[in-house]
C-alpha cells in the first residue's frame, strides 16, 4: 500500500504520487511574528512535522519551505483591519523589525521545544521583495491586475476558477466589497501603496510606487523560488482554505498559466470549551510557555495532539492534558524499563504502524500499535528496537531517555509538598511545586506519593 493523503483541492483521499519520483516539495504557511505562536497554531506545525516523518518513512526525499510572515498582513485575511506587525510594535513600543527578529526566535524555540523538524528552508518575506514585485508585473503583462486608491488589485473575475479550493458560493457572497476599491468582492491586494497607517516602517520602492506587499503574495513568489512553478504538497490550518490558499492559488496560477499545487492539505482546529476556536485575540489565549508554567512539558502537548486525527477539531482541556501527561510518563517508564541494545524491529509491527499512519497520517491508530507492542510477545530488546523505530514519526523523544538521579534538595522540597497536601495547604503545595520548578524538575502527583521528572 502506498501513501494516502486527504487533499482539500479534490475533497477526497487520493494514494500521493510525486511529481518527481522519490522526491517531495512541501510549503507549510509559518506564522506572523506579531505574537508567539498560540497552542492552536502549534498543533498546526505538530501536523506538518508528521506529515514530514510519514514521508521520510516513505523514503521520500523532502524538500521543505516554511516562511515567515513579516510584513503586510492584516488583522482580517480579507486586507482589512490593522497591521498586525504594527499593531505587535505598539503594543511593546519597538520597532516592527524588533518585533519580528523577537517572535520569530520565540517560534523558532517553540518548534524545537515540541520537536519539530526544522525546513530546509526559512524563508522570510521581507528578505523576497524583489520576487513579490517580479510576480505582480507578470500578473500585471497578463491584464490580471488594476490600481484603485493607491493600491494594486488581483482581478478574481478574470480567472474562471477562482475559488475552486473552498468550493466558494458566489451566490450566497455579500456582493459589495468593504472595500471601496476593489471592483469584486474577492479581489485582493498585491502591493499597497496607500499605507492606511501613517507610521508604517516597512516600505519599498516599487514600479507601483512605494509601499508593501499583501499577505498572500509572499508565500507564491518564495514557494515558487525554492520550489518551482509546480510542486506537491502546501499546508495550512482551515482557515487559509477560503481566503489565503484560495488567493495564492489564483494569483500562481494566473501568473503560470497551469496547475500550481497538487495536494493541499489542512488542520482542523483546537477548540475550546464552548467550540470557539483558539486564536490570538481572544481571552484564552495559551502559549507553549503557558503550559509549561502549568506543569505541562512541549511533549505532553505534542502527545495530546498525535492523539487525535488532525481532520478532526480537538478540544482543549487540562484533564485531557493531564491523561497525556500520564500517558507520555507510562511510555517513557516502560521505554526505560526494557531499553537495550541489539534487538531488531519486528516487521509485522512496523508494518502496522506504516499503514496506520501512512492512512492520511491516522496518529491515534499509530499509537495504538505502539502500545501493542508492549504487551506483544516480541522480547524486550526487539520491543525497544521496535518502538524507537515508530518514534522517527510519532517524535516523542524516546532515543535520548535516560534515569535521572535526583537531587537530595529536590526530594526533600517533594516530600514537604506531599506532607502538605496531606495536610490540605494548596497554596503551600503550589509553592513547593514551583520550587522543584526552579531546580529543573517536575512533580507530579499518583496514588502512592508523587512522581519527579526532569523538565
Ligand atoms: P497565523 O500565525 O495566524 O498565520 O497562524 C499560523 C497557523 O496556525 C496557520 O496555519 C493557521 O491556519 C493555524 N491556526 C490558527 N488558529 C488555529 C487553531 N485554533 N487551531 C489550529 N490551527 C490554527
Ligand atoms: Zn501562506
Amino acid at each position: 500500500m502506498g501513501l494516502i493523503l486527504y487533499n482539500t483541492l479534490s475533497g477526497e483521499k487520493e494514494v500521493f504520487k510525486p511529481i518527481v519520483k522519490g522526491e517531495v516539495g512541501l510549503y507549510t504557511c509559518g506564522p506572523t511574528v506579531y505574537h508567539y505562536a498560540h497552542i492552536g497554531n502549534l498543533r498546526s506545525y505538530i501536523f506538518e512535522d508528521v506529515l514530514k516523518r510519514v514521508l521520510l518513512l516513505n523514503e521520500f526525499k523532502v524538500k521543505h519551505v516554511m516562511n515567515i510572515t513579516d510584513v503586510g498582513h492584516l488583522t482580517s485575511d480579507s486586507d482589512e483591519g490593522e497591521d498586525k506587525m504594527l499593531k505587535g510594535a505598539r503594543r511593546e513600543k519597538k520597532t516592527v523589525w524588533e518585533i519580528a527578529v523577537f517572535y520569530t526566535k520565540a517560534f523558532q524555540d517553540d518548534l524545537k521545544k515540541l520537536n519539530i523538524l526544522n525546513p530546509n528552508k526559512w524563508a522570510k518575506a521581507t528578505d523576497h521583495i524583489k520576487e513579490q514585485i517580479s510576480m505582480i508585473r507578470v500578473l500585471e503583462k497578463k491584464g490580471f491586475t488594476y490600481t484603485a486608491g493607491g493600491n494594486v488589485y488581483f482581478d478574481t473575475s478574470k480567472l474562471k476558477d477562482y475559488g475552486k479550493l473552498a468550493n466558494l458560493n458566489f451566490e450566497s457572497q455579500a456582493r459589495v466589497a468593504k472595500d471601496k476599491n476593489k471592483k469584486n468582492e474577492h479581489d485582493f491586494v498585491l502591493w499597497f501603496t496607500k499605507s492606511k497607517f501613517d507610521s508604517q516602517e516597512m516600505k519599498w520602492d516599487s514600479p507601483f510606487g512605494m509601499g508593501y506587499p499583501g499577505w498572500h503574495l509572499e508565500c507564491s513568489a518564495m514557494a515558487t523560488k525554492y520550489l518551482g512553478k509546480h510542486f506537491d504538497i502546501h499546508c495550512g490550518g482551515i482557515d487559509h482554505i477560503p481566503v489565503h490558499h484560495t488567493n495564492e492559488i489564483a494569483q500562481s496560477e494566473a501568473a503560470f498559466g497551469k496547475k500550481w499545487v497538487n495536494y493541499w492539505m489542512h488542520n482542523e482546529f483546537l477548540i475550546l470549551n464552548k467550540g470557539e476556536k483558539m486564536a490570538k485575540s481572544g481571552d484564552n489565549f495559551l502559549t507553549l510557555s503557558v503550559l509549561e508554567e502549568k506543569g505541562f512539558s512541549p511533549l505532553v502537548y505534542r502527545y495530546f495532539c498525535l492523539g487525535t486525527s488532525y481532520r478532526n477539531p480537538l478540544m482543549y482541556s487540562e484533564e485531557a492534558l493531564v491523561s497525556s501527561g500520564n500517558a507520555l510518563r507510562k511510555l517513557h517508564d516502560k521505554i526505560l524499563e526494557i531499553k537495550s541494545t541489539g534487538g531488531k524491529v519486528s516487521k509485522k509491527y512496523f508494518t502496522e504502524f506504516r499503514t496506520a499512519v501512512s492512512d492520511d497520517l491516522n496518529t491515534p491508530k499509530g499509537l495504538a500499535v505502539m502500545w501493542e507492542v508492549f504487551g506483544s510477545d516480541l522480547n524486550d530488546k526487539d520491543k525497544y528496537a521496535t518502538i524507537l523505530n515508530f518514534d522517527y514519526v510519532l517524535g516523542l523523544g524516546l532515543k535520548g531517555l535516560k534515569k535521572e538521579k535526583i537531587p537530595a534538595e529536590v526530594v526533600k522540597l517533594a516530600k514537604e509538598r506531599l506532607k502538605a497536601r496531606m495536610d490540605k495547604d494548596w497554596s503551600r503545595s503550589d509553592t513547593l511545586r514551583e520550587s522543584i520548578r526552579a531546580l529543573g524538575w517536575d512533580i507530579g502527583d499518583t496514588k502512592d506519593g508523587y512522581d519527579l521528572r526532569k523538565c
